[in-house]
């Protein structure tokens, strides 16, 4: 799916994106701990254990449709009398020989009848008497008790995240709460003299943290229990302050900025101060300032710690394609595997050297199938195509973009998952 065909090269030194991120996945190790959840707070957790159907599902013999319940060797031609009145929540009854029963979408078939037809195909004449038009097959518009699912069986698996229908499908099962695997706890801090809380009053030169509002987002969605830390000097104290009480009251460590080798960049060398460095620098644009170490004695047994760019696009694509796996993993589920696959380009654009690019598209549908368009300025520091955007085209590196040509695309949804 490259626009030239050309050789990709990667710049010496950085780590290609997806050696990154398969170096994410294996460093991360799932926290231990397991605490019991009430269903409604157990959205976005993760299943610490199995969890197996105690019932059958359904639970009884019941209608799929609004209609009438029978024995279908009764029915003749002269149509039967109906002698019940079933709707949802009465008891399972037995239906006496020669009539039938009014029966209501999931009401329990009385016992004896073996078909409903759909109250659409009846016709009751002045007698009360129900005819059915056409044909009607034995066994029709019944959903037998266990057909789904039968008492015993495999409902989700330890590890499973806890989306919208694996809630709903644990409280069809009477299940009120579940062993989840605790929170992981992660410290979050910005580091740069010119970061300013939003709401303070600006002064010249002075720039708002948009990064730590936006990591914070991510890491509830993500399901974290964030430790702000706030707003850290560029000074090599100051971060050697904040990374050791990270250290000693978190799972992981996430920070943003001065994370670059310029000589206000102190990231790096106090991470290697207090631990070591496992990897920096990836072959991606934006993002390249992305670093992963650790505050300890190794990645093994030590405080992970995660750099990400001090440029706010950067900082989330670093976050969504490279520290997102990792946590996930941590946090006791399986990495999400990247969705990616071939979009048209509606643009012709110069390719970055030595580096993947992810350029920040919208998918425009108006001629039936998907065409990318740029979903505005390209620049790492321009949250504003990002917050447009609906996923990234991927541009190998040393390759242009041409226009009506297919590149990988990566929905931007798949990292709400
Ligand atoms: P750095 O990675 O520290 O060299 O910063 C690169 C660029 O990102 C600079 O323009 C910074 O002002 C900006 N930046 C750094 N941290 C943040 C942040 N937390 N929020 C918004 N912009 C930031
Ligand atoms: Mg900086």
């Amino acid at each position: 799916m490259s626009g030239c065909g050309c050789a990709e090269v990667v710049t010496p030194g950085l780590l290609d994106l997806f050696d990154a991120r398969r170096r994410m996945i294996e460093a991360a190790r799932p926290v231990d701990g397991i605490e019991t959840a009430a269903l409604g707070e157990a959205y976005r957790r993760v299943l610490a254990e199995d969890v197996l159907a105690t019932l059958d599902m359904p639970g009884v013999d019941n209608s799929a449709m609004d209609g009438y319940a029978l024995r279908r060797a009764e029915l003749g031609p002269e149509g039967l009398p109906v002698v019940q009145r079933i709707p949802a929540g009465a008891g399972v009854l037995q239906l006496p020989e020669g009539g039938c029963a009014r029966i209501f979408t999931g009401a329990p078939v009385p016992l004896g009848a073996d078909t409903v037809v759909p109250q659409e195909r009846v016709t009751l004449d002045d007698q009360g008497r129900m005819q059915v038009a056409g044909e009607l097959a034995e066994g029709a518009n019944i959903r037998r008790r266990g057909e789904e699912t039968r008492a015993g069986a495999l409902l989700l698996p330890a590890g499973a995240p806890l989306d919208t229908a694996a809630i709903a499908l644990l409280a069809s099962h009477g299940i009120g709460e579940v062993a989840v695997i605790r929170r992981l706890k992660v410290a979050l801090l910005s580091t740069g003299d010119e970061l300013i809380e939003p709401g303070a009053i600006r002064a010249p030169g002075q720039v708002y943290d948009s990064n730590r509002a936006m990591l914070k987002a991510l890491l509830a969605q993500a399901g974290g229990e964030v430790l702000d830390l706030g707003v850290v000097a560029d000074a090599p104290l100051d971060l050697h302050q904040a990374f050791a009480r990270a250290r000693d009251e978190a799972d992981l460590v996430v920070c943003t900025g001065g994370v670059s080798v310029g000589e206000e960049d102190h990231v790096r060398p106090v991470i290697e101060w207090l631990g070591g460095i496992a990897f920096h620098g990836v072959a991606m644009k934006p993002g390249k300032p992305f670093a992963l170490g650790f505050l300890g004695e190794s990645l093994a047994t030590g405080t992970p710690l995660i750099a990400l760019p001090g440029n706010p696009v950067a900082s989330l694509v670093g976050w969504q394609l490279l520290a997102l796996p990792f946590v996930q993993v941590r946090q006791g589920r399986e990495a999400a595997p990247l969705q990616q696959f071939p979009v048209v380009a509606g643009f012709a654009r110069r390719g970055p050297r030595g580096r993947r690019e992810l350029l920040r598209v919208v998918l425009d549908w108006s001629s039936g199938t998907p065409v990318a368009r740029l979903a505005g300025g390209q620049g790492s520091h321009m949250l504003g195509a990002a917050s447009q955007a609906h996923g990234y085209l991927v541009i190998d590196a040393n390759n242009n973009v041409e226009e009506g040509h297919a590149y990988g695309y990566c929905p931007a949804a798949q990292f709400l998952d």
